[in-house]
């Protein structure tokens, strides 16, 4: 009989995050569509920020204090309000495992990010969905799913990987229906691409309840998906549990002197929203066009986009055609999205070429 060390049951039945992929079978490298990186990379001013950082030698910041104010000043937060992490994900990770546990249940809705699902088990909960309606979260179906049991609620707006996005009204009625010792996570990765118009009111909402939890990151917008930086803002004493339990040195000297000038450089990040928000119009109606092949698009307000496909041309072909042609998507069967098809915004020659070989695909299939 084996004696090796046995793993905690709760980890047994996690599936490992699985990334967006960048090359083909065989080898050969794609077009990588399938991670929602920023196809216009970052702030040259990042770039320079990392030959300035504090020496490797040498431990970070263990509270990535001049980050946290730069933060706080830009967004109008109090700095002692928010936590670093090596990426969103982190943070996420720390909200799970501060108030969830075994016997415990991490509400989220069907469709949403899959790291949901991991972080709940990591923390030895039970994750539980609730259905969506047209892609998106569904406020109700969310509500009436909350159980005694329930102690954490994750909502990503706009949401990965459909796009869709809840006004503030929404936001606003999910956190007044939840009891007052359920956390709210409200994840914003995407919220640098959304019209500054739309806030959703997620900011004010952590700044005055107790239970509201948001988390951002300098992943997708801001273009340091590399460098593991994101954070999150809540009410003290929720940021001070998620702070015993971090990483002693969680966000490093590299990562936290590029965020700092990627703030700094919001020219880029507006450069980056707008040139988003063309191209993926100028898309959205390439696919339009393909209305009659069953090829449709849920509306987005993300740096990507989810194909449906209810024609001959079906997700699965549609991926394969798309990694023939030289360009990685992202398909998600094992979420129930098999008839779908997530695609990042890259540059606008990148999507007219995807939408000239989806028709070609519709039309040529058999
Ligand atoms: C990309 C993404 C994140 C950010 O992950 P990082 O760890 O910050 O890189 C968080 N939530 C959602 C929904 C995402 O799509």
């Amino acid at each position: 009989m084996s004696t090796g060390p046995i793993p905690k049951p709760w980890i047994a039945g996690i599936h490992a995050y699985v990334p967006g992929k960048s090359a083909a079978p065989d080898g050969r490298l794609l077009v990588k569509l399938s991670a929602n990186e920023n196809p216009l990379g970052c702030s040259p001013k990042a770039l320079a920020a990392r030959e300035q950082a504090v020496h490797p030698s040498l431990y970070p910041d263990g509270d990535s204090t001049a980050l946290r104010e730069a933060l706080g000043a830009f967004h109008s937060l109090d700095p002692a309000r928010i936590i670093m992490g090596a990426g969103s994900g982190e943070v996420l990770y720390l909200a799970a495992s501060g108030y969830a546990g075994p016997g415990d249940e991490v509400l989220f809705s069907q469709y949403s990010f899959s790291l949901y699902d991991i972080v709940a088990r990591r923390a030895g909960a039970d994750p539980v969905e609730a259905p969506a309606t047209d892609y998106g979260t569904d406020v109700d179906a969310m509500l009436a799913a909350v159980s005694p049991r329930t102690r954490v609620v994750i909502v990503a707006n706009p949401n990965n990987p459909t796009g869709t996005f809840l006004p503030r009204a929404e936001i606003a009625r999910l956190h007044a229906g939840l009891p007052g010792d359920v956390l709210l996570v409200l994840d914003q990765a995407y919220a640098e691409y959304v019209d500054p118009a739309q806030d959703d009111g997620s900011f004010g909402l952590a700044a005055t309840a107790a239970n509201v939890l948001v988390t951002r990151t300098f992943s997708k917008a801001y273009g340091l998906a590399g460098v593991r930086v994101g954070w999150g803002t809540g009410s003290a004493e929720v940021i001070g549990v998620l702070n015993r339990i971090r990483g002693a040195f969680n966000v490093s000297n590299e990562a936290q002197s590029m965020a700092l000038e990627a703030l700094v450089d919001q020219d880029f990040v507006r450069h980056s929203r707008h040139h988003n928000a063309e191209v993926r119009t100028r898309f959205v109606t390439a696919i339009e066009a393909l209305g009659n092949y069953g090829i449709s698009a849920v509306p987005s307000e993300a740096n990507f986009v989810m194909l449906l496909f209810s024609g001959k041309l079906n997700g699965e072909t549609a991926y394969n055609g798309l990694a023939a042609a030289g360009v990685m998507t992202r398909w998600l069967p094992a979420q129930g999205l098999g008839h779908g098809l997530r695609i990042t915004i890259g540059t606008a020659g990148q999507m007219d070429m995807i939408a000239a070989t989806l028709r070609k695909l519709a039309e040529t299939v058999p």
